[in-house]
């Protein structure tokens, strides 16, 4: 575009929020053939809460959740029990899924216990000792990982995640004693943003960390193609994910956390949305400041508005 048209579609798109970095950026966002959504934070509102406990029964064979034991009956198969050991060993965490956790078990007047040798696996759980016992939270990969057996969990696990939920599993010393799930909800205008965009003929994906059957609930819910979601994505696995999605080279990537860095500059065009870290806002080409989805199909029409005029 000349400098003078670049300017227009740059001042209007300041006026709504949508902030075009660098010359050739509106061309290449007309050019946007598939728009690829992170889901937490930016499909989603990102404002996890806890929404589910699941003490399970250790000496039932067929691993069954079992109903709240009577007070003190079985203390370590609990659902009290369970929450304390998960929200004690997420207070290192600065994952939302954890502070999550962690808020709740507060909400819920569990006491918890101060963990000792925290560590973070991105994108799997956390590792804790709480009360002298190693304490893992994370997804069913992460403690298959660590040689627990998670199939007492897995009908549990499969019933949270269909209802959208981010479940998961928690073991002590070794052993799963439960579940934790967590929940956000789907951003309001996030389902029109789809439709707009399809309707426009663009190719519309999902990429995130969270499970498949998580994924595709929170995809039928906003009206994204299932075969278009791209599951279990580990945070150094976004950027060339994005460029398998990638094939004809146009493709807008839109997400606002850190790990999704990487993703946004691998994309021919990074957008960071909303609240987004610094982090994402540095590696993208356009940042729309409210945490609205629509703004990516207003930043497609006022780049095709504004070069359509010099034409
Ligand atoms: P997203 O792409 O949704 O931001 P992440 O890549 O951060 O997800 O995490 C992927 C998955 O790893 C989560 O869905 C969860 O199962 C697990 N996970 C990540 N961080 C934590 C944590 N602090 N506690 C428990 N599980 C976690
Ligand atoms: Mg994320």
């Amino acid at each position: 575009a000349t400098p003078a048209a670049t300017m227009v579609g740059t001042t209007i798109g300041a006026k709504h929020g949508v902030l075009f970095k660098g010359g050739d950026v509106l061309e290449r966002v007309e050019d946007v053939d598939t728009v690829v959504f992170d889901k937490t934070g930016t499909l989603t509102t990102g404002e996890m809460s806890l929404t589910d406990v699941v003490a399970l029964d250790r000496t039932a064979a067929d691993g069954g959740a079992v109903a709240q034991d009577e007070a003190g009956a079985d203390a370590e198969s609990s659902e009290e029990y369970v929450l304390r050991m998960a929200a004690s060993a997420e207070r290192g965490s600065e994952h939302p899924l954890g502070d999550a956790i962690v808020q709740g078990a507060r909400d819920r007047g569990v006491e918890l216990a101060d963990p000792s040798e925290f560590e973070n696996a991105p994108g799997k759980g956390v590792r804790a000792t709480v009360d002298g016992r190693e304490v893992l939270v994370g997804n069913r990969g992460f403690l298959d990982d660590n040689g627990v057996d998670t199939s007492a969990g897995r009908r549990e696990l499969e019933r949270l995640e269909s209802e959208g939920k981010t479940a998961m599993l928690v073991a002590v010393s070794g052993e799963l004693v439960g579940l934790v799930a967590d929940a956000d909800t789907v951003k309001d205008t996030a389902k029109r943003a789809v439709s707009d965009l399809r309707e426009r003929g663009t190719d519309v994906w999902m990429l995130t960390g969270d499970n498949e059957r998580t994924a595709r609930a929170v995809a039928e819910e906003v009206g994204i193609d299932p075969a278009n979601v791209r599951a279990g994505v580990l945070p150094d696995e976004k950027a060339s994910a994005v460029e398998d999605i990638q094939q004809s080279g146009n493709a807008m990537m839109v997400g606002d956390g850190v790990n999704d860095a990487p993703a946004l500059a691998a994309a021919s065009v990074g957008t960071a949305i909303g609240s987004g870290t610094d982090v994402a806002i540095e590696a993208a080409d356009v940042t729309l400041m409210r945490d609205d989805p629509l703004d990516v199909v207003r930043a497609v029409r006022i780049s095709e508005g504004t070069l359509a005029k010099i034409r």
